[in-house]
């Protein structure tokens, strides 16, 4: 390898046990803590945690309370589709002055509040709290308790202050409105309604928790309800009303299916339709679940038909791409399994992988997965993720909207993995779609013309 040309990075001694190489010295990784002050990492805060979770429900108003930068969150970066209301593509913010800020917020919250209900009627006003309003302390509570009882409506606030932990914490926070939700509106539990099931941590990107109720829906089975892509006030409310729930988003999504279990005796299942091998696994779980031989037949019918259409797209993908090497930085641990999968089938090697919030267990298992010498890290900062993809000698990033420059101005492809694409990547087609993303980035012609490196190897 040529020697680096870039000067050498100063380490930071804290995140030495946030980093690990396998193969190297066996040691504990460090992982779902707080990130290490005054180091800027590539982590996103609390309530953009909790805004990612919640805001696909298509009728609810989504207001921010907070100044107007926070609201930058919206559905135009976070592409869910629906197939109702609209109005959650609508970005509400009560714009906190400096004024506010010295006298307190609560008042212009509240009449946000009433002009939004006045103007768009909605059964749900979600209220985020950000940094600044956990900073005054307006007490959030209080405003939408009033504004409930003022409209008869429900009006939740998201206690979801950037600062007071991570995204993880923001997931929480959206578990415990969504949990709130779910309650059922009578003293009697509802009915379970048979081979139905809820599908957890599926934001409808693209169509995509549509694409997974087709092929639910071809084996026997009928999704609930979604948490929480294309759900609405009334569908959430249907929840507790089901046999099983799976989890395709762990890292935002599994607390609410263990206080579903706790509360409502839903058993619940981690699934992941990414990648060919991930989603026969899955639909075949799921099948399995309900004991029932024709869910089994259809199942295996299904699986065959759909790896005879797009097999021979996965294995010439194979051939091209043999030799190359990724990097994957994301935010939940069990993407980034699946995503080593995912590049296993094409014929990639993972090189270095990071999360924003995976959990011990999930790096255990991405340890066993990757190969000798890989990098592997939690809550990175961009200079991590530079230094590791160059000495590693990455020829692609797949990441989020923070990581896209960083990979471009490195010179190395990039895959989009993010809330804001517009393609699915689930099922058997985003299979396909993403061997053909992987192509078009990696065997772009621009990278000719890209300043030479050590990374180009
Ligand atoms: S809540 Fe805080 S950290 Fe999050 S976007 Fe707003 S100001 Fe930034």
């Amino acid at each position: 390898m040529k020697e680096d040309f870039r000067p050498q990075q100063d380490e930071i001694k804290e995140r030495r046990d946030s980093i690990s190489v396998k193969g190297g010295q066996k040691k504990q990784l460090k992982c779902d803590t707080h990130s290490v002050s005054g180091c800027v990492s590539q982590r996103a805060c609390v309530y953009c945690g909790a805004r990612v979770v919640l805001n696909p429900v298509t009728d609810a108003v989504h207001l921010v309370h907070g100044p107007i930068g926070c609201a930058s969150y919206t559905w135009d970066i976070r592409g869910s589709l629906t197939s109702g209301s609209s109005l959650y593509r609508n970005s509400f913010s009560t714009d906190l002055q400096e004024e506010d800020i010295i006298f307190g917020g609560e008042k212009k919250l509240a009449s946000a509040i009433d002009e939004l209900v006045a103007k768009h009627n909605p059964k749900l006003v979600l209220v985020y709290s950000t940094c600044i309003v956990g900073v005054i302390g307006d007490d959030l509570d209080a405003v939408c308790k009033a504004a409930a009882a003022r409209h008869g409506i429900e009006v939740i606030p998201v206690q979801s202050s950037g600062f007071i932990g991570n995204k993880a914490a923001g997931y929480r926070a959206a578990c415990d409105v969504l949990l709130r939700l779910s309650l059922p509106q009578t003293a009697n539990p509802l009915p379970k309604q048979q081979y139905t099931i809820n599908y957890l941590g599926d934001f409808n990107l693209a169509g995509e928790a549509w694409m997974i109720k087709n092929y639910l829906a071809e084996i026997g089975i009928k999704i609930n309800v979604v948490f929480t892509g294309d759900s609405s006030y009334e569908t959430l409310q249907k929840a507790s009303a089901t046999s099983l729930n799976i989890i395709q988003c762990a890292g935002s999504m599994t607390i609410l299916a263990e206080q579903m279990e706790k509360r409502f005796q839903i058993p619940y299942m981690n699934v992941s339709f990414l990648g060919m091998e991930d989603t026969a696994e899955s639909l075949r779980k799921i099948a399995a679940f309900f004991e029932n031989k024709e869910f089994n037949k259809n199942t295996e019918r299904l699986i065959a038909r759909e790896e005879a259409k797009v097999g021979h797209v996965i294995e010439s993908a194979k051939q091209l791409f043999a030799g190359k090497k990724a990097a994957i930085y994301v935010g939940g641990g069990f993407k980034a399994i699946s995503l080593i999968k995912q590049f296993r089938e094409i014929g990639i090697d993972v090189v270095m992988v990071g999360t924003q919030t995976g959990r011990k267990d999930e790096y255990d298992t991405i340890g066993e997965l990757v190969n000798e010498g890989t990098v592997v890290l939690d809550d990175a900062n961009p200079s991590e993720l530079e230094k590791f993809m160059t000495e590693k000698g990455a020829h692609l990033l797949v990441g989020g909207v923070k990581e896209r420059p960083l990979a471009y101005k490195l010179g190395i492809a990039f895959i989009d993995h993010n809330h804001d694409r517009k393609h699915p990547l689930s099922g058997y087609t985003g299979a396909v779609n993403f061997a053909r993303e992987v192509e078009s980035t990696l065997c772009s012609p621009v990278w000719k013309y890209a300043k030479e490196g050590p990374h180009h190897g």
